[in-house]
């Protein structure tokens, strides 16, 4: 029978992956899944990122309402998670605004082709990241600049869970 792994962040797992080259190694879940068949990924650094990199929040994607002179960009104050990066309705930048969207949505996209020929048992996640976020997430107000934490899940995490894998946050 095939083994079944237990997904967990590279960070979280010891690795130097975050943005600015730290990273949150867990000692609890390291003793917990010694000898058990591990997937370690970090989905920024899967999307071609490099550590360190410049840090990334979800930002309202503001939409266009009206026409010609008259159209205003409005915000969509209530979709900035990972699922509205999905959808289209947010981005992830830089406080500059700088839009690494692509990135983050590639990493996601290149450990969902090697979920296809690996079975996980569940997620182990670093809680709060854009990508790896489930429950809560940081976004920025593209107007006021200010970040908050927010409910919703990372880019990474919404893909998880979409899949039906389940997912825990550390
Ligand atoms: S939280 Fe996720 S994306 Fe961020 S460094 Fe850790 S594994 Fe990589």
């Amino acid at each position: 029978m095939r083994p079944r792994y237990y997904l967990v962040s590279a960070c979280l797992a010891g690795i130097n992956s975050r943005y600015d080259g730290s990273s949150a190694l867990n000692r609890s879940l390291y003793s917990r899944f010694k000898n058990k068949p591990l997937l370690i990924v970090c989905p920024e650094v899967s999307g071609g990122l490099s550590v360190p990199r410049l840090p990334v929040q979800i930002t309202h994607a503001p939409t266009f309402v009206g026409t010609g002179r008259s159209s205003a960009a409005k915000n969509n104050a209530k979709s900035c998670d990972g699922k509205s990066v999905w959808e289209n309705k947010a981005r992830l930048t830089s406080a500059k605004g700088k839009d690494f969207t692509g990135a983050f949505l590639k990493g996601c996209k290149r450990i969902e082709c090697v979920l296809k020929a690996v079975k996980i048992k569940a997620a182990f996640l670093k809680a709060r990241s854009p990508s790896c976020g489930s429950g809560f997430v940081y976004n920025r107000n593209t107007k006021t600049g200010a970040v908050k934490l927010a409910k919703g899940d990372g880019v990474f995490a919404h893909m998880l869970k979409k899949r039906k894998i389940q997912v825990k946050s550390f």
